[in-house]
């Protein structure tokens, strides 16, 4: 995703604390909760995403999407596996986000790469004359003034590492929209009740639904961040973020994430990314993180480490 190196909005950590609120309490029946995975590779088609020295973003995200998917098949064949694309195109944000709602995902995982704007430098080197002119008609004169010249030259951003975003919980309101559609879906599906979304206690409801959302996408982001540290990468953390380039996080009424899977604008980042190794790496930690977030919402004993 092209953004600014700019840190957005609030580190999320410091609600890591609210997330074990929700788990369901010791001794109750446990289900399977996640049956689909949404995978989805940023960008794709016309939309090359961000570019480095020699490669694109939307190839990397599609290789390490493909990959990610494919691990998830292995390890657990009884989850449906989905992609939002499979080959180089372009489909709408607004199509992912229904199309993971259509298919009523359990968790969305969106890959992407990162990138850092060039640093401009200039240096001072001497001075130049420079002509101009003053007054008009026949008292126009020629004069000549000196000026600094600068030599101005650009380096490659040092942004380097992975960092994971979900939505901001500030815009859950927005979110919560999404949220109620579905749950008037589901709970027609169902039974012969038919929800007033106005009613207040199917707006409280909502909320929670919501709220437990951004809890268990905050677990999963933390866990994603936590398996790339153990595997040796650079991570700049779990971040909020509420602008358009993850607009698919808020249109997706279920767990979501999107993970910067590390700076095409970093040379070595850029060789990481584009390397079977790297993108083998890549895959392999975000299915861990999956593997351990599915072990702590479903309640099974090995679940707890770090929650
Ligand atoms: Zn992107």
């Amino acid at each position: 995703m092209m953004k600014k190196i700019a840190c957005y909005g609030l580190i999320a950590t410091v609600f890591i604390a609210i997330s074990s609120f929700y788990t369901a309490p010791a001794g109750a029946p446990q289900k399977p909760v996640i049956r689909t995975i949404i995978i989805d590779a940023g960008h794709g088609g016309s939309d090359n995403g961000a570019r480095g020295d020699y490669s694109f973003e939307k190839d990397i995200c599609l290789d390490v999407a493909l990959k990610l998917g494919k691990k998830l098949e292995q390890e657990f064949p009884e989850i449906k596996i989905l992609y939002t694309r499979t080959k180089d195109q372009y489909p709408s944000i607004k199509a992912r986000a229904d199309f993971a709602n259509a298919n009523k995902g359990d968790l969305f995982v969106s890959i992407h790469v990162n990138a850092g704007p060039k640093i401009k430098h200039s240096t001072f080197a001497g001075y130049r004359n420079e002509t101009y002119y003053t007054g008009k008609g026949k008292s126009r004169k020629k004069r000549t003034r000196r000026v600094p010249k600068y030599n101005v030259y650009y380096t490659d951003n040092p942004s380097n590492g992975t960092e994971t975003y979900i939505w901001a919980a500030d815009r859950a309101d927005a979110k919560g929209e999404f949220v109620s559609e579905r749950m008037t879906e589901e709970v027609n599906d169902s039974t012969e009740y038919a929800p007033d979304i106005n009613d207040p206690e199917f707006k409280a409801k909502s909320l929670l639904w919501t709220k437990r959302f951004f809890d268990k996408s905050l677990a999963l982001a933390t866990m994603v961040e936590e398996e790339f540290v153990n595997g040796g990468r650079v991570s700049r953390g779990v971040k909020q973020r509420n602008e358009k380039g993850i607009w698919v996080l808020q249109a997706t009424a279920m767990p979501s994430i999107l993970v910067e899977t590390g700076f095409i604008t970093h040379r070595p980042d850029e060789d990481y990314l584009n390397s079977n190794k790297g993108q083998e790496e890549i895959a392999t930690h975000v299915l861990n993180a999956i593997k351990r977030y599915k072990a702590t919402t479903e309640g099974s004993a090995d679940a707890k480490q770090g929650f």
